[in-house]
């Protein structure tokens, strides 16, 4: 056994000791100093204390600790070689909780203090007792997980310079450049941008990268009632209120654009745009349906229905939803386990659930995870 490994094993106390020499005195020390997890801590069920207004903080790590690329990310020690203070590193912060969830024999909350005073060194403005929006602190954390990757910063030196800064101006922005960190290999796709020329049908094609979609849940001020019907505004053409500049006809006409998913990610997330802050902050109580397994072959490029490659369909594993009004409200998430039970997770209370609660929520970020990897 190399040090490296045996460092992994007593950073990881809960996991199971296997010594390849049979010597019986080893064994007894291996006896006594070992346990097995509770049932709880093999699924990673517990809840985070409030630590006040917290809660828009569990709910997003509720999601990131189940979500099976990143847990295998952690469990396998992917973050065990990093540089930094783990007191600065919010990718260090998220591994402590790993530990703490998958090995500790405490069914109480865990009380996420290291990862909040890193996250306010990082952000100041999430300091405070004020809510903040789980949305913001999804995007917030899964770009530090990028920025924090053992990987990207053992590679920067052989990687193309970046800003000085290190970080204004991302590589891993430009979908040119692929970024190999969890973060990306996670959540990572495509999103294909089309402007037509109204008058002589000329396209322009632009290619982002995107991280999660963010879909109005309304048109023309009636709600939409499904995730499909979101997914279908999101993605059809759409007359531009603008005059645009035609290279090709040399014209100022009309352009329609349109979306479309050019890559799926392994893992998508999606945010029903509950809240609008248009002077005043308003929230958005209609009810969306949201299916358990989720078809995205329409709106990917190549409309992949042949069916049997499985590969566009998605499954419901985790829902944050939000209660009570836009200033004073909380965030709870669902989340199923490794076994398709449905848990709820609101602060430090973990509880059993059906799919019908799942499906009866407000939901405000769905997290979908790819059926069958490709
Ligand atoms: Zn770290
Ligand atoms: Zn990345
Ligand atoms: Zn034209």
């Amino acid at each position: 056994m190399n040090l490296k490994a045996g460092g992994m094993l007593s950073a990881y106390p809960g996991m199971p000791v296997h010594d390849l020499e049979h010597n019986s005195k080893k064994e007894q020390l291996i006896k006594k100093y070992s346990r097995i997890p509770t049932y709880k801590a093999t699924r990673g069920l517990k809840g985070f204390i409030n630590m006040g207004s917290t809660c828009f903080m569990s709910s997003i790590l509720q999601a990131i600790v189940h979500n099976p690329f990143i847990r295998d990310y952690y469990l396998s020690g992917s973050h065990l070689d990093c540089p930094r203070d783990p007191k600065d590193c919010i990718s260090c912060c998220v591994g402590e909780i790993f530990k703490d969830f998958y090995s500790s024999t405490s069914t109480s909350g865990y009380g996420p203090s290291s990862m909040l005073s890193a996250a306010w060194k990082v952000r100041k403005s999430l300091a405070g007792y004020s809510e903040q929006d789980a949305h913001e602190f999804w995007q917030f954390l899964i770009h530090q997980l990028h920025k924090n990757d053992t990987k990207r910063l053992h590679d920067r030196e052989s990687t193309p310079a970046l800003d000085s800064d290190g970080d204004k101006k991302d590589l891993a922005s430009n979908p040119l450049f692929k970024c190999d960190c969890i973060t990306h290999r996670t959540f990572a796709g495509e999103l294909q941008s089309t402007l037509t020329c109204a008058d002589c049908g000329n396209k322009h094609v632009t290619i982002d990268p995107m991280l999660d979609l963010s879909l109005e849940i309304r048109e023309r001020n009636e709600s939409l009632k499904t995730l499909d019907e979101c997914l279908q505004k999101f993605t059809k053409p759409e007359k531009l209120d603008i005059l645009f500049s035609c290279p090709r006809c040399a014209k100022k006409t009309g352009v329609t654009k349109q979306l479309q998913i050019r890559k799926l990610p392994p893992t998508l997330c999606i945010q029903l745009k509950r809240f609008e802050h248009v002077n005043v902050s308003t929230k958005l109580e209609a009810h969306v349906d949201i299916p358990l397994i989720l078809d995205m072959s329409k709106y990917t490029l190549d409309g992949r229905r042949n069916g049997d490659s499985g590969s566009d369909l998605y499954e419901l594993y985790a829902v944050v939803y939000h209660i009570g009004n836009v200033n004073t409200g909380h965030y709870i998430s669902l989340v199923k386990d490794r076994d398709g039970m449905w848990f709820k997770f609101d602060d430090s209370h973990v509880v059993r659930v059906s799919e019908k609660d799942v499906l009866a929520s407000q939901a405000y970020l769905l997290f979908y995870i790819i059926h069958e990897m490709p």
